[in-house]
C-alpha cells in the first residue's frame, strides 16, 4: 500500500509522526511519500523573506514575518509524545517567537528520521482518481530538477494548509491609492512601517498582530477598519479602531461614519482561501474557516471519497496536537484498526457537528468544543493522552489576559498540559524584546540583562 501526503507543515509531519510511531512498535507501515514545495519543512513556521513567487516561480506558501511571537499560549499546541520540556531540556516561556516553535516541531520528526520520506522542493501540480483501480494518480514537478513524476497511491492525505491564498476585497479607489496596499499574506516586517499611519482592514489574529508589531516597532497610528464589530481591546493611544471603509482617494480612507484618515499604507487583514489548485472539483474541499469542516468526517475523512483525506483544515484553536490527533486517527483507518461507517452515516456526522457548532457563539464554547473534539479523536488512538481541560484552561486565561492588557499578554505563564510545569517568565517583556532570534529566547534571565 502507498500512502501520499501533501505538505510537510505541521499538519504533513504529524503525519508521517503517526505513521513512524506504529513502525517503532513494530507495525507494517505502508510506504509514505510526503510531497513539499518548499526545500525545508514546517510549513508556515519555515520563514520565507519571498512574496508574490517562490523560487521555482510558485506562488509563496509562507504569510509568517519577521518578530513573530506565538499569538496563542504554546500549553495549547503542546505535542504529547514531546514536550517542551523535552526538546529545549528545561522549561519556557509561554509565547515563543516563530524560530522556537520551527525548532520545536523540527526536533520531534528529526528524532523521529523521517526526512528521508520527503520529496523537498516539489509542488503537487494534479491529482486524479480512477475509480477502476482505486488508485489515486499524483503529479508533481521538483522545482530543482524541472522534472515532473507520476504517481499512483492508495490514498492521498492533503495537508496543504489554509492560511496561504489570501482573500483580497476590492474597495474603490484603491487603484489610484498614492501609498501601499498588501495583504497579510506579503507582510514581512513590521520596520518598513516606522513613522508611518497604517490602516488595516479586519479583526482576526493577522488584524491584532500585525497591528501590535507594527506598533512595537515605531508605526505613527494604527487604524483598524471593522465590517461589524470592534475587537475592542485597550488599545495605546495611538491606536483607534473605526467603522468600515468606504472609498480610498489619494491618500485619504473615508470609513461609513464619515470620518477620515490620512494614510501611508492599508493591510489588508481580511483571511485567507481553502485554495486546493491541485484537486479537481470532486475530491476538493469547499468549506469556510470553521470548526466542523463541511464535508469531511470527524473533521478528516471526505465523505465522497474515503480514501482521500485531509489534515487540519479546521478553524484553529488547538493547532499541534490537534493534527496529531487527526494523523493518528487517520493512520488507523489507512492501516484496518479503525473502520468507517456507510456514507449516510458519514454525512450526517459533519451535518451534526456543524449544527453544533451553530448552536453557540462564545469563544469559551468554541474552545471547549474542538477540546472535545481532540479528545474524541485521541481516546480512539494510542495516541499519548493528555489534559486537554488543562490545555482549555490555558486557553481561558490567555483570553483574560488580553482583555486585561492586549499589549502584554504575551508576559504571562501557563502551566503544561504534558508535563505539569509552569512556564517562567520571559526574561524581557514583549514589547521591549526586540530580538525574536533562538538564541536571544533561550537565554537565562541573568544573561539578558
Ligand atoms: C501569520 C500566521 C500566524 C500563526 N500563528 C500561529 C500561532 O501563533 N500558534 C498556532 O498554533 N498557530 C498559528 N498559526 C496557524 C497555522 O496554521 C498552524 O500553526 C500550522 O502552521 C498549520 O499547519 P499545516 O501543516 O496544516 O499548514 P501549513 O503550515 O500551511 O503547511 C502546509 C505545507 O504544505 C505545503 N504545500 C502547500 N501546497 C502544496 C503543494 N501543492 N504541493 C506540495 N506541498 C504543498 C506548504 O509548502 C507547507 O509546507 C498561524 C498562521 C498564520 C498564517
Amino acid at each position: 500500500m502507498r500512502v501520499c501526503v501533501i505538505g510537510a507543515g505541521p499538519s504533513g509531519l504529524a503525519q508521517l509522526r503517526a505513521f513512524q510511531s506504529a513502525a517503532a512498535q513494530g507495525a507494517a507501515i505502508p510506504e509514505t511519500v510526503c510531497y513539499e514545495k518548499q526545500p525545508d519543512w514546517g510549513g508556515l513556521w519555515r520563514y520565507d523573506w519571498r512574496t508574490g513567487v517562490d523560487e521555482y516561480a510558485n506562488p509563496v506558501h509562507g504569510s509568517m514575518y519577521r518578530y513573530l511571537w506565538s499569538n496563542g499560549p504554546k500549553e495549547g499546541l503542546e505535542f504529547a509524545d514531546y514536550s517542551f520540556d523535552q526538546h529545549f531540556g528545561k522549561p519556557i516561556a509561554s509565547y515563543p517567537p516563530r524560530a522556537v516553535l520551527f525548532d520545536y516541531i523540527e526536533g520531534r520528526v528529526k528524532k523521529a528520521g523521517v526526512r528521508d520520506w520527503i520529496r523537498f522542493s516539489t509542488v503537487v501540480r494534479d491529482v486524479t482518481y480512477d475509480a477502476g483501480t482505486g488508485l489515486f494518480t499524483v503529479i508533481a514537478r521538483n522545482g530543482e530538477t524541472d522534472t515532473e513524476s507520476s504517481e499512483t497511491f492508495d490514498h492521498v492525505i492533503v495537508a496543504s494548509g489554509h492560511f496561504s491564498f489570501p482573500n483580497v476585497p476590492y474597495y474603490p479607489g484603491f487603484e489610484s491609492f498614492n501609498g501601499r496596499i498588501l495583504h497579510a499574506h506579503d507582510f514581512r516586517d513590521a520596520r518598513e512601517f516606522e513613522g508611518r499611519d497604517i490602516l488595516i482592514l479586519g479583526t482576526s489574529y493577522s488584524a491584532e498582530d500585525i497591528g501590535s508589531q507594527c506598533w512595537k516597532y515605531g508605526a505613527k497610528s494604527i487604524t483598524v477598519a471593522h465590517r461589524t464589530a470592534p475587537m475592542g481591546y485597550d488599545w495605546p493611544d495611538d491606536w483607534r479602531e473605526v467603522p468600515a471603509l468606504e472609498k480610498v482617494e489619494g491618500k485619504t480612507a473615508t470609513f461609513r461614519d464619515g470620518t477620515e484618515k490620512v494614510v501611508d499604507a492599508i493591510i489588508l487583514c481580511t483571511g485567507y482561501k481553502h485554495h486546493f489548485p491541485f484537486l479537481p472539483d470532486d475530491l476538493r474541499l469547499k468549506t469556510a474557516n470553521r470548526l466542523a469542516t463541511t464535508d469531511l468526517y470527524k473533521g478528516v475523512v471526505w465523505t465522497k471519497n474515503p480514501r482521500l483525506f485531509y489534515l487540519g483544515m479546521q478553524d484553529q484553536w488547538f493547532t499541534f496536537n490537534m493534527f496529531d490527533a487527526q494523523a493518528w486517527w487517520v493512520r488507523d483507518v489507512i492501516m484496518g484498526r479503525i473502520a468507517l461507517p456507510d456514507a449516510a452515516a458519514m454525512e450526517a456526522d459533519w451535518q451534526k457537528r456543524q449544527a453544533d457548532e451553530d448552536a453557540f457563539d462564545s469563544d469559551h464554547d468554541a474552545i471547549v468544543y474542538q477540546g472535545d473534539y481532540v479528545k474524541e479523536l485521541i481516546a480512539e488512538t494510542d495516541y499519548p493522552s493528555f489534559d486537554v481541560d488543562g490545555a482549555n484552561e490555558a486557553f481561558f486565561q490567555w483570553k483574560k489576559h488580553k482583555k486585561k492588557a492586549i499589549m502584554s499578554f504575551r508576559d504571562n505563564g501557563y502551566v503544561s498540559p504534558i508535563t505539569g510545569t509552569m512556564a517562567p517568565p520571559h526574561h524581557t517583556p514583549w514589547r521591549h524584546a526586540m530580538d525574536d532570534s533562538l538564541a536571544s529566547y533561550l537565554q537565562s534571565s541573568e544573561a539578558a540583562e
